[in-house]
């Protein structure tokens, strides 16, 4: 008998630097993964040229790799992996399911929104199955001028999310029939992240809470690869002193600039461990100390209970805290 290896990607878009909510997903999946032997792969989610770049790429590897965030393997980018993506659309047309989609409406706009994965609860614009084409030319492939669709029947997906507890979600309610080719002749995010989790042998997606709707729907499109889908782990969301969720725009708070003001890794990862409930006041942290600290029931109590407060807030003082000098 075969074992597989579990396996985690840390999946950052290569559009900005990384602020400290994305440093806490990563660092706790990170930690999740190292205590327990998994696999970590590196996946850049690069599909959108317009606001990807080779700058931001190097930014945030060298970012990740100042706090001591590895990984095992080369890097992966799904710019490079779009036959993948295209065979998966061809077989999920191939079930009936695929309809390019005529309608213009804002169509350009949607188009570019889909290659990014959605930090909103939800799509702005849903196409309903009332909405569907009756031609039969509309169900198959076309050239990649149109929208292609998957046509995704109303019904709630059960997510047994490790830290939030046992989640019933409706991907239609979010997504309606939610775009897998864009007009720009590219895999939106949704197909290509699905395809390469199962292509990779993800076996536990660890993330950002803003993401959760999108794991009902990747487990069900999962399930119409007819792959499993993987276990799902999803963390609260940090925000800023006046609870809005933190944005890369804001340059002042991202890991480069804290880096470059001559904040020691050791206080993010403190910083971050007392964010989560893994240590109960501010001291700095290394990561071999986070990886004895770590408890997962700990994890899952305290990202239960800041779920419901909408996020975990990061004060004045804590940031204070970080750029105190030391010497
Ligand atoms: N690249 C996505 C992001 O920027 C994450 C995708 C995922 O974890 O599924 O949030």
């Amino acid at each position: 008998m075969t074992t597989q290896t579990a396996t985690t990607r840390l999946a950052p878009s290569p559009t900005g630097g990384l602020h400290l909510g994305n440093a806490r997903s990563f660092l706790l999946n990170w930690a999740i993964a190292r205590r327990s032997g998994w696999r970590i792969l590196m996946r850049l989610d690069d599909l959108d040229a317009d606001r990807s770049s080779a700058e931001a790429e190097r930014g945030l590897l060298e970012s990740l790799d100042w706090l001591g965030i590895d990984f095992d393997g080369p890097v992966l980018r799904q710019s490079e992996a779009g036959e993948q993506y295209h065979d998966a659309l061809q077989v999920l047309a191939e079930k009936g399911l695929v309809f390019r989609c005529a309608r213009s409406r804002k169509e350009l706009r949607e188009a570019a929104d889909a290659l990014g994965a959605p930090h909103e609860t939800g799509a702005t614009i849903r196409t309903t199955a009332s909405m569907r084409p009756t031609d039969p030319e509309a169900w198959t492939l076309g050239g990649g001028d149109l929208n292609h669709r998957l046509a995704l029947e109303p019904g709630a997906e059960q997510v047994d999310d490790r830290l939030l507890g046992p989640l019933s979600i409706d991907p239609s309610d979010a997504f309606g029939d939610p775009i897998l080719w864009t007009r720009r002749n590219v895999a939106a995010y949704h197909l290509a992240s699905v395809v390469d989790d199962l292509a990779h042998g993800v076996t536990d997606v660890i993330r950002g809470e803003d993401l959760l709707p999108s794991a009902g729907l990747h487990q069900r499109m999962a399930s119409l690869l007819d792959g499993s889908p993987p276990r799902w782990w999803h963390l609260p969301l940090v925000l800023d002193a006046s609870g809005r969720r933190l944005a890369k725009r804001e340059g002042d708070r991202t890991l480069a600039s804290f880096k470059a003001r001559g904040v020691p890794p050791e206080r993010i990862i403190g910083l971050l461990a007392r964010s989560s409930g893994l240590q109960p006041t501010l001291l700095p942290m290394t990561l071999s100390e986070l990886l004895d600290v770590l408890d997962v029931e700990l994890l899952g109590a305290r990202a239960r209970e800041e779920s419901a407060r909408g996020g975990h807030r990061i004060t004045e003082e804590d940031i204070a805290w970080l750029e105190e000098r030391t010497t």
